[in-house]
C-alpha cells in the first residue's frame, strides 16, 4: 500500500477532543518527535483516550502514556484498510512500544474467496482486505499447502483465478485430470453442489469433522446403491484419508469445546507465544510465534498486545480463548465488535489448566531454542566479522556486504546482479537485477562496470546506505572494473574479488592473491556471498534466455500461430515441462494438433541436448 495516498494530520495531546471519531491509524509521538506507538482504531478518539489515560494494569502502558506529546492520524476508508496500513507502518517505523513478529515473517493462510458461484480456495501469503474467509495462519507453510491439497482432493474445489465471466472455457486445466477440481469452468459442476462442498471444507477447517465424515459416508453408500462403484470407491478413499487425519488428533477435552489456549514465555526483548488449538474437544494444532518487544516488557502487556494486534486480526477466534493473565477488559468488547461471540476466560477445570501448562511448556522450549540460536548466531557472527575486518584490513566493520556477479552466454541476454548481506544474513529486499544495456559482446569487465555504475548511481540518488564491502565474483580483471567505478564516484568502499578456480582472494594494491584454508570461516562466508549472487544471477539469466529461446523455438513449428503460442506459454511454467506429458494429453487439453506437439517436443529435446553439450543449464 502506498502511504503517499494518505494524509497525515497532527494535534497535541491537549486537544484530544479534536481527534476524529472515525476509523484510521494513529501515531503516538514523544517530545523528541519519535514515533513510539502505532495503532489502528474504529474510533481514533476513543482509542487514543484509552492510551492517554494509561492502562493501570500495565506499567509499560503507563510509561508510554507519560511520554505522549503529539498524536498524528491518518483516516482510512474502512477497518481493513487501517489494518493493512498499520502493519506496513509498524514494519517501517518499528516503534518502541509495538510488539513485532520476529523477522516480519508472514504466515500463510488458506483463503476461501467469497465471490461468485464457484469461489476458489488458495494459499494466501498474508491476510488482506480481500473478500472471503482466511483460515490460519499456519506457522509452517508445508502444513498449509498439504492441508489445501487434501481439501481439494476431497471437495474438488477450484484453485485457479480465472474470472467466472470467462466461463465456460473450452477445456479444463490439468487440475481436473489430477482430480483436484470438479471443473466448473466447463460446466461439470452445479453451483449448489459446489457451494455445499465449499461449506463442508470450511467446517472441516473449523474442526467439525463429524459433519464431513458423515457426509462422505452417506455419499459412499448412495453411490454404491446406484451401482456407481467407481464413485463409491472414491468417497471411501476420501473418508479413509480423513479418518487417518482425525486419528492423529488427540481428544483432550471431554466436551465438544472449541478453545484456544494462549501462553507466553519471555526474556529480555524476546518472547515466544504458543496457541494450542482445540476444536470439538480435539487438539488440532499448536502454533508458535516469536515476537520482539520492548526490553523487559511485562507479560500482561505482551499477551494483551498479541491478542489485540495479531490474534484478532489474523485468526478467526473460537468460542473461547483460555488465558491466565490480567487481560484488558476492553478486549472481549473488541472481539464482539468484530462480530465474534468469543469469550476470554481463565481455566475452569484441571483439563483446561493442563492445556495451559502444555502451552507454557511449549513456549519455554521454543524460547530456549531461540535463545541458543541467537547466542550462537551472535557470537559466531561478531567473531566472524571481526576476523574478516582484520584479515582484509578493512576500514570499517563489514555490517552491510554486497556481492556482484554477471551472467552471459556469448553476449546473449546478459545480466548483472547484486545481493546483500546485513549482519551476516541475506537481506533480500536489497537484491537487485540489471539487464546489461551497453555491452552486446561477452566482456565481463565492461558488464561489471556497467552493473556497478548503475547500482551506485541509484544508491546515491536515493541516499541509500552504502555497503561496507563489495565481493566480486571473479579475479583481478573484475576487481579492477569495480575499483574503476568506486573511484569514479569517490566511494570509500572496501572491495575484493573471489575467483572460483583456486578460491583466491584478490585485494586492491596487492600483487599476490590471498589463499585461505578451505575450513577458514571467513573464506566460507565470502564463498557463501559469492555463491548466492551466482545463483541469483544465473536464475535471472536462465529465465530471460528461456523466454527468448522458447519464443523463437515456437516460431518455426507448423500449426503454431500467435494464439497457440500464447496458450502454450501460459499453460506451462517452463516449456521444457512439455516433455513430461504425452502429445495426445497436451493436444486434448489445449486443442493443439498432436503433430505440432510432437514437433515441439523434438525441438525441445534437441535444444536441451545442445545446451548440455555447451555446458549450459536448460
Ligand atoms: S479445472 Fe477449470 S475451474 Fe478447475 S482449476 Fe482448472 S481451470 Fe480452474
Amino acid at each position: 500500500m502506498n502511504q503517499k495516498n494518505f494524509v497525515r494530520s497532527e494535534i497535541t495531546r491537549n486537544f484530544l477532543h479534536d481527534l476524529p471519531t472515525s476509523c484510521g491509524v494513529y501515531f503516538l509521538i514523544n517530545q523528541e518527535h519519535h514515533i513510539i506507538y502505532i495503532g489502528k482504531a474504529v474510533n481514533i478518539q476513543n482509542r487514543v483516550r484509552n492510551h492517554l489515560q494509561g492502562d493501570s494494569s500495565s506499567p509499560l502502558k503507563r510509561d508510554m502514556a507519560e511520554k505522549i506529546c503529539t498524536i498524528q492520524f491518518i483516516l482510512t476508508r474502512d477497518e481493513a484498510e487501517a489494518l493493512l496500513l498499520e502493519e506496513e507502518l509498524i514494519k517501517t517505523y518499528q516503534p518502541q512500544y509495538n510488539i513485532r513478529m520476529k523477522d516480519d515473517k508472514s504466515y500463510p493462510y488458506i483463503h476461501f474467496d467469497a465471490r461468485g458461484d464457484f469461489p476458489s480456495v488458495k494459499i494466501a501469503r498474508r491476510k488482506t482486505a480481500q473478500s472471503g474467509y482466511f483460515y490460519g495462519p499456519y506457522t509452517n507453510s508445508k502444513k498449509a499447502r498439504d492441508g489445501l491439497k487434501i481439501l481439494r482432493q476431497i471437495f474438488l474445489l477450484r484453485g485457479c483465478s480465472i474470472s467466472e465471466s470467462r466461463f465456460p472455457l473450452t477445456r479444463p486445466c490439468l487440475d481436473y485430470e489430477l482430480k483436484l477440481c470438479c471443473a466448473p469452468c466447463v460446466g461439470k459442476c452445479h453451483s449448489s453442489d459446489y457451494q455445499d462442498k465449499l461449506k463442508k471444507a470450511q467446517s472441516f477447517l473449523e474442526g467439525d469433522y463429524l459433519e464431513v465424515t458423515s457426509w462422505l459416508e452417506e455419499e459412499m453408500w448412495k453411490a454404491a446403491q446406484l451401482q456407481d462403484y467407481e464413485k463409491a470407491a472414491q468417497f471411501r478413499d476420501h473418508l479413509n484419508c480423513l479418518l487417518n487425519i482425525i486419528g492423529r488428533y488427540r481428544l483432550v477435552l471431554p466436551d465438544n469445546s472449541d478453545i484456544d489456549f494462549i501462553e507466553l514465555e519471555s526474556e529480555s526483548n524476546l518472547a515466544n507465544l504458543v496457541v494450542v488449538k482445540v476444536r470439538k474437544g480435539r487438539l488440532i494444532g499448536i502454533e508458535n510465534f516469536h515476537v520482539q518487544s520492548e526490553e523487559n516488557a511485562d507479560r500482561d502487556y505482551i499477551l494483551n498486545e498479541f491478542i489485540e494486534n495479531f490474534y484478532l486480526d489474523h485468526f478467526n477466534p473460537p468460542t473461547q480463548i483460555c488465558v491466565q493473565f490480567n487481560f484488558n477488559h476492553n478486549l472481549p468488547k473488541r472481539i464482539k465488535e468484530k462480530g465474534y461471540s468469543s469469550s476470554i476466560d481463565f481455566p475452569r477445570n484441571n483439563s483446561e489448566l493442563d492445556l495451559l501448562h502444555f502451552a507454557r511448556e511449549n513456549a519455554q522450549k521454543n524460547l530456549q531454542l531461540e535463545k541458543i540460536k541467537a547466542i550462537h548466531q551472535n557470537l559466531d557472527h561478531q567473531q566472524l566479522m571481526n576476523e574478516l575486518k582484520t584479515l582484509l584490513s578493512l576500514s570499517s566493520f563489514p555490517r552491510l556486504i554486497e556481492g556482484v556477479d554477471i551472467s552471459t552466454f556469448q553476449g546473449d541476454e546478459s545480466v548483472g546482479a547484486i545481493v546483500a548481506f546485513f549482519d551476516g544474513f541475506p537481506l533480500k529486499k536489497r537484491y537487485r537485477k540489471y539487464i546489461i544495456r551497453e555491452s552486446d559482446h561477452p566482456d565481463d569487465f565492461a558488464m561489471i562496470e556497467e552493473t556497478l555504475t548503475r547500482h551506485f548511481k541509484k544508491l546515491i540518488q536515493n541516499q541509500a546506505e552504502l555497503p561496507n564491502l563489495l565481493v566480486i565474483d571473479g579475479g583481478i580483471g573484475q576487481l579492477n572494473s569495480a575499483l574503476k567505478v568506486l573511484q569514479k564516484f569517490s566511494l570509500p568502499i572496501s572491495v575484493l574479488a573471489l575467483a572460483k578456480e583456486n578460491e583466491e582472494i584478490y585485494l586492491p594494491g596487492k600483487n599476490v592473491a590471498l589463499r585461505l584454508p578451505p575450513e577458514n570461516p571467513s573464506l566460507q562466508f565470502l564463498q557463501r556471498i559469492r555463491n548466492e549472487v551466482h545463483r541469483f544471477v544465473i536464475t535471472f539469466h536462465r529465465v530471460r534466455r528461456n523466454k527468448k529461446m522458447f519464443h523463437s523455438l515456437l516460431d518455426d513449428i507448423p500449426g503454431i500461430g500467435p494464439q497457440r503460442k500464447n496458450i502454450l506459454l501460459s499453460a506451462f511454467n517452463s516449456l521444457t515441462d512439455i516433455l513430461d506429458y504425452s502429445p495426445q494429453e497436451i493436444s486434448r487439453q489445449l486443442k493443439i494438433p498432436p503433430q505440432s506437439i510432437i514437433e515441439i517436443q523434438k525441438k525441445l529435446a534437441q535444444e536441451k541436448l545442445s545446451l548440455k553439450k555447451k555446458g549450459m543449464p536448460s
